[in-house]
């Protein structure tokens, strides 16, 4: 899947948006989603969509959509910190599947970091228990101002 080409409305996001997958939701308001990533390379690994853009990666989206998606990631990844006190955060946003981008739907990834523990590298975490995920993203959403 190239930077260019038209948005695929049945990707897995999409999907998730439109109720039709389930997800394990943190929070979401008429425009963003913030959700557990299913495969997470660390505890706590939250994924952020627009709920409002077909944007496929960074290039497409709108720039009003942008704005609301970003302060969504910080609001997002400031309650993770607060909730698993990671020794740091990695932000990822991948674009294009030369880019490592894997579903084609714009998100980034918020996936805490802890200085002891090694991050499971990107596409090869195994498929985490749904209770362990629903109970993480309560604390997350706990903390959210
Ligand atoms: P990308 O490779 O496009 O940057 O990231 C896609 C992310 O979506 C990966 O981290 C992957 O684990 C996650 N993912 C793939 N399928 C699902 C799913 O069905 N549900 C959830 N919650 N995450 C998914």
């Amino acid at each position: 899947m190239s930077l260019h080409g038209a948005y695929d409305p049945d990707n897995i996001f999409a999907k998730i948006l439109r109720g039709e997958v389930p997800s394990v939701k943190v929070w979401e308001d008429d425009d963003v989603l913030a959700f557990m990533d299913v495969f997470p390379q660390s505890e706590g690994h939250v994924l952020v969509v627009s709920k409002t853009s077909q944007a496929r990666n960074l290039l497409e989206i709108e720039p009003e959509a942008l704005t609301k998606l970003t302060a969504a990631v910080q609001r997002t990844a400031r309650a993770v910190e607060k909730a698993l006190k990671p020794d740091g955060l990695s932000l990822m946003q991948f674009n294009g599947e030369a880019g490592g981008q894997t579903v084609f739907h714009l998100h980034f990834h918020i996936i805490p970091r802890w200085a002891d523990r090694q991050m499971k590298g990107h596409g090869h975490a195994p498929m985490a228990d749904a209770e362990q995920l629903q109970a993480l993203a309560a604390r997350i959403a706990a903390e959210l101002d």
